[in-house]
């Protein structure tokens, strides 16, 4: 006889994207940041900034009593994600006078084949091996290069009679909510 493998009906959950073709991957964060002040700032010396060529960095002459230290206006990006953490949290906390961070997260489209209706999983019933005479769990049953069911217990070819419940056949059945 065989055996049929119930769909767990509490397992069945709509998927709230459900024929959706597009997902959302978000990216690594970017941080980028702008600094306006008198002196050169000593993080700026970290290999996790970069300056320059994206951004253009502006070192302006400083006029008058600042001449030695100078007026920067400096833009750049923060490559090292613990560096560009640890400058926004201190930033919070005002440490950094003159400096802005803003990190931003950009996501990338992706394609790919509709997004089943519904999610759910199918109990873990117990099997019976018409070789061995061995009840396995559908769980436990392996399986050759071609799919082929193989007994855990005596290695027995193809020795399981069961089915899957299909999901089609509930919904056309019963309600669910
Ligand atoms: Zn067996």
């Amino acid at each position: 006889m065989t055996t049929l493998i119930k769909i767990i009906r509490k397992s069945i959950k709509r998927n709230p994207h459900a024929f959706s073709t597009t997902s959302y991957i978000p990216l690594r964060p970017e941080t980028t940041f702008k600094y306006e002040g008198f002196g050169k700032p000593e993080w700026l010396d970290n290999k996790g900034v970069y300056i320059g060529e994206i951004k253009a960095e502006r070192i302006i002459p400083a006029k008058g009593k600042c001449s030695k230290k100078g007026y920067f206006i400096i833009e750049g990006h923060i490559i090292d994600e613990g560096l560009s953490e640890k400058l926004y949290r201190e930033c919070t906390e005002k440490k950094h006078p003159g400096l802005n961070i803003n990190v931003e997260i950009k996501t990338q489209e992706v394609h790919h084949i509709s997004e089943p209706e519904y999610f759910y999983k199918h109990k873990n019933s117990l099997v019976e091996c018409s070789e061995c005479y061995a009840k396995v769990r559908a769980n436990d049953i392996r399986k050759d290069e071609n799919m082929v069911d193989i007994c855990p217990k005596c290695g027995g070819y193809d020795t399981f009679d069961y089915k899957y419940e299909k999901l089609d056949d509930i919904l056309k059945t019963e309600i669910l909510i």
